[in-house]
């Protein structure tokens, strides 16, 4: 591996524009804490098994091993550090002029991204003359495990304290911490860190802040993605499309069926892109096309069980996540939400969960390299059922 781009950041963070967060109606869907199995599989299976997955030293060596075996054709380095110092790896593979950023578990207890991702690069990188083609028309960039101190904790937050905050931001002390900040980690929903001003500072007046204002960049893990997405702006333009890979309990069902879902997806984050500024570039069509093209793949597996993909609830405002704050800077976005997180599940799911994601995200990536994704139409994007609660169990 390269040698790290990006030292560790805890004081680099540059002083430019302030921009008053905006406060309103929190829209965050929550689980009924009644509604949550005690192990896996709506009941079947143990949870807490984080053995399944690899460890950071294991994510580690993997990387080193696709840099290797595809002779550098992926490109692994660390894009920053932590707050515990642990590498934030990026893996870069293609060429082309479309640019897809592509990032996983920025909530470190949701790990099947990672694993997707570790077995898509060496895909990407390979010597197929399919991948050979693909190179030449996508430029893909992953960030697998962004979270990496969550990772190794098991926990959905990064791993920070609010004095520590205070420490890189000092105009902060005395201010209220955020809104998205828990005592008990201590640390962050780092995905409640974003802003759509790459340049914004932190001010005293916009904390604690809440679920439908914009975020801070705070955190090392956030800091690190929005340099690596500012560095392909700079090259690109416009990052073209943003992929967000996550974890959601492991027991909704789609609407009007009862049959259990594997996978919710979404393309919706903001409710009104005017309430946040002037965001031209914003494109809720461009991030419909994309789900549409995920969507297709899966439904392309036929009765193999990846079909019944459903939608993640659409009355979200969520300006602070990455997926929020990427779509009003112009990016394509497609949230990923596999079923399960690693408090609720085993290991007899993983293999199908991982391959899923696979399918759903490579069929994106074949759909902008051979320019289909442009020939689908958006409103298909609606007929994608509803994810609901199971009844009556
Ligand atoms: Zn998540």
């Amino acid at each position: 591996m390269s040698q790290p781009r990006i030292s560790s950041t805890r004081s680099k963070v540059v002083a430019l524009t302030g921009a008053a967060a905006l406060v309103g109606t929190a829209l965050l869907t929550t689980t009924p804490a009644s509604a949550i199995p005690g192990n896996a599989h709506c009941g079947s299976e143990a949870g807490n098994n984080t053995n399944a997955f690899v460890n950071h030293a294991q994510l580690t060596k993997k990387l080193q091993q696709i840099e290797q075996t595809t002779g550098g054709t992926v490109d692994v380095e660390a894009a920053g550090y932590s707050n515990q110092g642990r590498e934030i790896y990026q893996a870069r593979v293609g060429h082309g002029d479309t640019v897809i950023l592509v990032e996983s578990q920025i909530h470190g207890n949701e790990n099947h991204g990672t694993e997707a991702l570790l077995n898509l690069l060496p895909e990407w990188g390979g010597n197929t003359p399919a991948a050979q083609a693909l190179r030449e028309e996508v430029t893909i960039v992953a960030i697998p495990r962004l979270n990496v101190d969550g990772g190794e904790h098991d926990t959905r937050q990064n791993h920070m304290s609010w004095d520590e905050v205070v420490e890189d931001f000092p105009q902060l002390a005395g201010a209220e911490p955020a809104w998205n900040y828990r005592s008990s980690v201590p640390g962050f929903d780092t995905n409640r860190d974003f802003n759509p001003d790459l340049d914004y500072v932190p001010t005293p007046e916009d904390f604690p802040g809440s679920s439908a204002g914009i975020g801070w960049y705070l955190t090392p893990e956030s800091q690190t993605v929005r340099e690596v997405y500012r560095d392909l702006e700079q090259e690109f333009d416009t990052v073209d499309y943003f992929v967000d890979l996550h974890n959601q309990w492991n027991c909704y069902v789609v609407e009007g069926t009862g049959d259990y879902t594997p996978l919710s997806i979404s393309a919706r984050f903001i409710a009104d892109p005017t309430e946040f500024g002037d965001w031209p570039k914003f494109d809720y069509d461009a991030s419909r096309r994309a789900n549409v093209a995920v969507y297709d793949a899966l439904q392309g597996q036929g009765n193999s069980g990846f079909g019944d993909v459903t939608l993640y609830p659409q009355d979200t405002n969520l300006p602070g996540t990455a997926l929020g704050s990427f779509a009003l800077r112009g990016s394509a976005t497609v949230l990923f939400e596999s079923s399960s997180q690693t408090q609720y599940d085993g290991s007899k799911g993983n293999g199908k969960l991982t391959k899923q994601i696979e399918t759903g995200l490579d069929g994106l990536v074949d759909a902008v390299a051979d320019g289909s994704i442009n020939t689908l139409d958006p409103d298909d994007y609606e007929d994608i059922p509803n994810r609901t609660f199971p009844s009556g169990d």
